[in-house]
């Protein structure tokens, strides 16, 4: 079924302890259609500048990724974030935002994509994601990022979001503080009395949880011991559980499980390599590999 994602098209600068790359594709909707293009077809809904190099715009459309949302600004400059990872690597510490043109311009969504089912609204500033959020009639599942600089200084706007979206993604830090709780359990609950049914916590190298009207469930990392850039791991974590739901069409707790095994899945190869790099050769059968030894891990037993 259609998935839509609506969010940052960017040039990334990222220093890892294991080494640096410069104005590389990035942008959380570049990550995630391009992870959620091996489960189904995407459409993608993004502004870029002048200065955008045709052969990401290419890498995207070689995906099968729906480009007509892609609106690049004549004489502007394309979104800018840079940031690095220091020891164990477990948060991006920012050291550069240039919004340019995202800042500027509220991408127009085509005709075409407003009958869309499954929607993920990317990290982006709450008013942006409540005007895609309230165009989306035929919506059956509607995710949505944040992080806390909206959780902190945009908590009205963002509340306005939280009433109309069936799901939001983030990380445990960003639940603690949006739950205002210090406790996950009790903030995931509180998160979803603002609105949404379902609450997907992501907890870097100890996994993720979610709350889906009154169910809990959790899930380990997948055991990995090649970390060398995690930029886009919340990205491709939501890419496989959105490209997985679209892929079944059926939003049950038994099918957000196991879409959490598909987000785990592709987030551990994602972080593999630097920015998108691991995703360009990643096919689906390397990703229903992983998946069947994930499986095997999990599996509990008396052997
Ligand atoms: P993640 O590592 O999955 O949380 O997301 C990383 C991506 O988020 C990078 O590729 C950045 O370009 C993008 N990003 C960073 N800051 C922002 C922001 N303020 N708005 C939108 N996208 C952002």
């Amino acid at each position: 079924m259609s998935l839509l994602v609506v969010g940052s098209v960017a040039l990334d600068t990222i220093k890892t302890p294991f080494g640096e790359r410069r104005e590389i594709l990035g942008g959380a909707a570049s990550y995630f259609s391009v992870g959620a293009s091996l489960f189904t077809k995407v459409r993608l809904v993004g502004v870029i500048g002048e200065d955008f190099p045709a052969e990401h715009v290419e890498f995207l459309r070689s995906r099968n990724i729906d480009l007509s949302g892609l609106t690049r600004i004549g004489g502007g400059k394309t979104f800018r974030w840079s940031g690095r990872y220091v020891g164990r690597m477990d948060s991006a510490e920012t050291l550069e935002t240039q919004l340019n043109v995202l800042g500027e311009h509220r991408p127009p969504i085509p005709e075409n994509f407003l009958d869309s089912q499954f929607i993920l609204l990317a990290n982006d500033k709450p008013d942006n994601q409540l005007h895609v959020a309230e165009r989306m009639k035929s919506r059956k599942f509607m995710m949505m990022d944040t992080m806390n600089l909206w959780i902190d200084h945009f908590r009205d706007g963002l509340k306005r979001v939280l009433a109309v979206v069936d799901g939001i993604v983030l990380n445990d830090e960003e639940a603690r503080a949006l739950g205002g709780d210090s406790n996950l359990i009790a903030a995931m609950r509180k998160i979803s009395a603002m609105g949404p049914k379902t609450v997907l916590v992501k907890k870097g190298e100890h996994g993720s949880i979610i709350f889906s009207e009154g169910r809990y469930f959790a899930l380990p990392a997948y055991p990995l011991e090649s970390v060398r850039d995690p930029t886009g791991a919340g990205d491709t974590f939501a890419a496989g559980v959105m490209g997985y739901l679209a892929s079944t069409g059926e939003v049950t707790f038994a099918n957000l499980k196991l879409a959490m095994l598909y987000g785990t899945v592709l987030a551990s190869y994602n972080v593999e390599d630097f920015g998108l790099d691991r995703l360009r050769t990643l096919t689906r059968a390397d990703i229903d590999r992983r998946h069947a030894e994930f499986v095997e891990f999990l599996r509990h037993g008396s052997d």
